[in-house]
């Protein structure tokens, strides 16, 4: 776990009122108005529009808003140019990320979309990825719907694929689902002076800062650690300030936005993350150790970084495991306080091709764990019951209409 220092990290200026490590800002970044404002805990502003004597627009230049990007100076003027709650989140998660800004949306994919939207803007339309990616993630760049064009390749194969007009270079580390990893060092290399995306959800700032290997776009699906709860859905990318008003552009205009209320949960899931990711990593550290040494597991997949994650293949059925849980949920996404288990074939990565699948090391055999905050032994006892087959089929789950 990495406690080191966060000042002085590159491409961070935004002065910090203390020095201190990861943990320490992660309960107290994005609160630097707090103080002056008289309030210890933060608040929500769910106002969609603001009260405003300056009926000429003399003070908010929407024009110029509309042209730059650049953060807005004064009161807030409608909750689709900015907010209070979200830009909290935002600076928050800069800093834990050692970027100079951060600009938030209302998912991980909306995040995504911006990105390419804006690259897009410059006339740059070719990404360069290496897969796996989250499903739909890759789905947006295969089915070109944004008008993308896609070279797919491996780490060694990316300086060879950037051509003039490459916008960036897409990685996911550890990635969905396999948890492989890349070198990021490398990559950032090999990418010269394009723009590499590295998707950060199932590392989080905690594990790894893809801003000190040399990444530019720092992307999360905070719908998943960040927020920690499995009940706020978000996305975020923490970059330069220059690309971040190239995304509020496009926020403004497209109006994929976070709604306030994701703000405020978001900024929260951020003060218990080096807490949570502390121990829900040390226990599928554990769980990862023991299905290594079971003989019903054919092969377990958990990161060098470490990480919440777990995925491992089965000898027999993976759908007879799953239909054998009863602690843990089978149910796809990840990163909350509860353990979640999915077959990433059927259901996260069902969207891309068989064949991509396969080249991508997502077996039919494979199963993805996100692990949670209860004790181990609990687990244990549910997935070593699960995979003995040891349970009917049946599930405790309520019909669907019963909300
Ligand atoms: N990136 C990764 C690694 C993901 O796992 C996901 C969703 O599962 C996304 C991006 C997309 O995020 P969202 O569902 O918030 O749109």
């Amino acid at each position: 776990m990495d406690t080191t220092p966060l000042t002085g990290t590159p491409g961070s200026p935004e002065p910090s009122p203390f020095p201190g490590a990861l943990a320490t800002h992660a309960v107290h970044a994005g609160r630097e108005d707090l103080a002056a404002l008289g309030l210890h805990a933060a608040p929500l502003d769910l106002s969609t529009t603001y009260p405003s004597s300056d009926s000429r627009g003399e003070g908010l230049r929407l024009d110029e808003f509309a042209a730059t990007g650049a953060q807005l100076q004064g009161p807030p003027v409608y909750a689709r140019l900015d907010n209070p709650t979200v830009a909290r989140f935002e600076r928050a998660l800069a800093r834990l990320e050692g970027t100079e800004s951060a600009v938030a949306f209302a998912s991980g994919m909306a995040a995504l979309t911006a990105v390419l939207l804006a690259r897009s803007a410059a006339g740059l339309r070719h990404v360069v990825a290496v897969r796996p990616l989250y499903g739909c993630s890759d789905h947006l760049l295969t089915s070109g719907l944004l008008g993308t064009e896609v070279t797919w390749t491996d780490p060694d194969g990316i300086a060879d694929a950037v051509r003039a007009d490459t916008a960036l270079v897409m990685v996911e580390t550890p990635a969905n689902p396999t948890l492989a990893e890349v070198d990021l060092a490398g990559v950032a290399r090999a990418c010269g002076e394009v723009p590499l995306l590295v998707d950060n959800t199932f590392a989080t700032p905690v594990l790894q800062r893809p801003r000190e290997y040399g990444a530019r776009f720092v992307l999360h699906s905070a719908t998943k650690y960040l927020g920690g709860h499995g009940d706020v859905l978000g996305g975020v990318v923490a970059c330069d300030e220059a690309f971040a008003r190239d995304l509020r552009r496009i926020r403004f205009a497209t109006g994929g936005v976070l709604h306030p209320l994701a703000g405020y949960l978001l900024l929260r899931g951020l003060s218990t993350l080096p807490v949570r990711m502390r121990a829900q990593s040390a226990t599928a550290a554990e769980l990862a150790r023991r299905l290594a040494a079971d003989p019903r597991i054919t092969d377990v997949h958990y990161p060098r970084l470490g990480g919440a994650m777990v995925a491992f293949e089965v000898a027999d059925d993976p759908h007879e495991v799953i239909a054998g849980v009863r602690l843990i949920t089978p149910a796809v996404s990840l990163g909350s306080v509860d353990t979640l288990i999915q077959h990433p074939g059927s259901i996260s990565h069902r969207i891309v091709d068989e064949n991509d699948r396969t080249a991508g090391g997502i077996s039919e055999k494979l199963l993805r764990m996100s692990v949670g905050l209860e004790d181990v032994e609990d687990l244990w006892q549910d997935l070593d019951a699960a995979l003995s087959g040891l349970r009917q089929p049946e599930r405790r789950r309520p019909e669907p209409a019963a909300r």
